[in-house]
């Protein structure tokens, strides 16, 4: 391993969380009200000062939540790292599977969260400022930073990115577009659903970045240029680490699954809040099928419909699996989409009782 430039900030850095490793880590984030909200809406949301609980008014009546933590609009995005992905980074180097997904309504701040700002648009995609990076590119450079820091000679690590993005039941290869659509099927050692996505070696935050940024760009003028809505697509970035024990010439290996799901957008805007509740229009198929996995997961059915779509089959590790996972729910706090928000909230409580089986991968 090569010697790593110093990285002071990342000496200081602590969480103050202690990741569950059996259950889903939820957290929620609400995003500072945009100018049509500040017009049309106001302020829905109590936020109570213990960072766990929070209520949500509409229609005079209040729904309270539970969370792992609560996360006001003034969070920085340094806040929502430190909480919901640097507790992870020991987990993945010991060779835990990891995974951080957010999901929210369009527009909530998924893809601001998990890359940060700009990432909607070719032009500006990776230039943002450094404080307003999201969790991705701080979780690499914490991880590279971790594995240069080993002691040489004790452990040799090798790190693969690979980016995918699943839209309407397809899923395409960001980092090489030519390639045909990719297939998902079961991995004859485990059980388990991959893909054939390509697997580009990288050796530092630098690479990873710069893959990052070609594979936003690809998803972004790809969909602008089909009409195809990004906003109804998953993407996926996946970092396979293994590690070379030499002491013991055992190698371990992890994945780690950062996910920015599809909005979850699917309310009718009459009727009664239950009824409207209950409506499930225009939901993307795949982001039902996950809601049908948590629930089975959370009454502890017998059959969990993993099968049911490409995007579940993947996440079957994530939930109710071999993985530790964050999960980051992101939310508007004013009232015009206050619906939106406790439909966000009700998934999370949901995933809040899902039970995950998390074992060192080591051969
Ligand atoms: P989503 O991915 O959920 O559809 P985006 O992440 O694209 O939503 O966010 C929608 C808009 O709101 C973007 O212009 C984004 O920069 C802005 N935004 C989201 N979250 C925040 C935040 N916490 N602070 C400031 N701006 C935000």
């Amino acid at each position: 391993q090569p010697n790593h430039p110093e990285v002071p900030e990342l000496v200081h850095q602590k969480s103050d969380i202690k990741m569950s490793k059996k259950g889903v880590n939820v957290f929620v984030r609400f995003r500072p009200d945009n100018a049509t909200e500040q017009k049309l809406g106001v302020q829905c949301v109590d936020y109570h000062p213990d960072q766990k609980k929070v209520s949500v008014s509409c229609d005079g009546i209040s729904h309270g939540f539970n969370f792992r933590r609560i996360f006001p609009p003034e969070s920085s995005q340094e806040q929502i790292f430190l909480s919901c992905a640097l507790p992870l980074v020991e987990s993945i180097l010991e060779g835990y599977n990891c995974a951080i997904l957010a999901y929210g309504q369009t527009g909530a701040g998924k893809t601001y969260s998990l890359l940060g700002p700009g990432y909607d648009h070719p032009e500006r995609v990776g230039k943002c400022d450094q404080e307003l990076r999201g969790v991705a590119p701080r979780l690499l450079q914490s991880i590279f930073h971790q594995i240069y820091s080993t002691v040489s000679g004790e452990a040799v690590y090798k790190v693969y990115t690979s980016y995918i993005q699943i839209y309407n039941e397809k899923i395409f290869d960001l980092l090489n577009p030519a390639k045909e659509k990719l297939k998902v099927y079961q991995d004859t050692d485990k059980g388990l659903w991959i893909t054939d996505a390509t697997k580009v070696p990288s050796k530092n935050v630098k690479e990873v970045n710069q893959i990052l940024e070609l594979g936003t760009k690809y998803r972004v003028t790809a969909a602008t240029n089909s009409n195809a809505e990004s906003s109804r697509s998953h993407a996926l970035l996946i970092l396979t680490i293994t590690k070379h024990l030499i002491n013991t010439g055992t190698y371990r290996a992890s994945q780690v699954y950062m996910v920015d799901l599809c909005g979850s957008e699917r309310i009718s805007k009459t009727g009664v809040v239950e009824e409207r509740l209950k409506e499930a229009q225009n939901i993307n198929k795949s982001l039902l099928s996950l809601g049908n996995v948590i629930n089975a997961l959370a009454e502890k059915r017998k059959h969990i419909p993993y099968r049911d779509s490409k995007m579940t089959r993947l996440l079957q590790n994530s939930f109710g699996g071999n993985s530790l996972t964050s999960l980051l729910l992101c939310c508007s706090s004013n009232s015009t989409n206050a619906l939106e928000t406790i439909s966000t909230l009700r998934f999370g409580d949901r995933a809040n009782m899902v039970h995950n089986r998390p074992v060192i991968n080591q051969r």
